[in-house]
């Protein structure tokens, strides 16, 4: 493949900083506000598999969410409409077309990939795009919903755990 020459140092100045402060922040007060907890924020997880089964995509090392509900294994993603390509809010500069749609098809691609894998890992990933805070309380809702599902599921494992006890018959692991 060959190197796409980069876009001018002006131009790079207006999309400094890959991550959307503005839209993080305003994600950070509406979980306060929900009082949802045991969140933090761009937390480092550590992805061991190499590629993606069937399709072969190399999978990068690390993957730092947004933010990261640990104990509920559930990740969210601020994609930012220009970074991720938002289909409807994405507008390419008109000088080093070439290199932007090479970039952002890229920040794409890692996006699947990233989320492919966190999922085969028993994650949940709930992208939410910087648009979509203008309806917050969707994505409030979204969220919850996810940990929401998480609790149902570690609560389903407790219980076939439970049931696993010798003294206990169970003639069908599910109920
Ligand atoms: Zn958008």
């Amino acid at each position: 493949m060959e190197p796409i020459e980069g876009p001018a140092p002006s131009v790079m100045a207006r999309f400094r900083g890959r991550r959307n402060k503005a839209t993080e922040l305003a994600l950070v007060r509406l979980l306060r506000r929900h009082q949802l907890s045991g969140w933090r924020r761009h937390h480092r997880l550590r992805l061991t598999a190499r590629t993606v089964p069937n399709t072969g995509a190399s999978v990068p090392r690390y993957c730092e969410p947004d933010f990261v509900f640990g104990k509920a294994k559930v990740a969210v993603m601020v994609d930012g409409c220009f970074w991720h390509g938002c289909a409807r809010h994405c507008r390419l500069p008109t000088t080093n077309s070439e290199y932007w749609v090479h970039k952002i098809a890229r920040n794409q691609e890692r996006d699947v990939v990233v989320a492919v894998v966190l999922k085969r890992n028993g994650w949940r990933v709930v992208r939410v795009w910087e648009h979509d805070l203008k309806t917050p309380e969707r994505c409030v809702r979204r969220i919850t919903a996810a940990l929401e599902k998480s609790v149902e599921r570690r609560a389903q494992a407790k219980t076939k755990r439970n049931n696993r006890s010798p003294f206990i018959a169970t003639t069908s692991g599910r109920a």
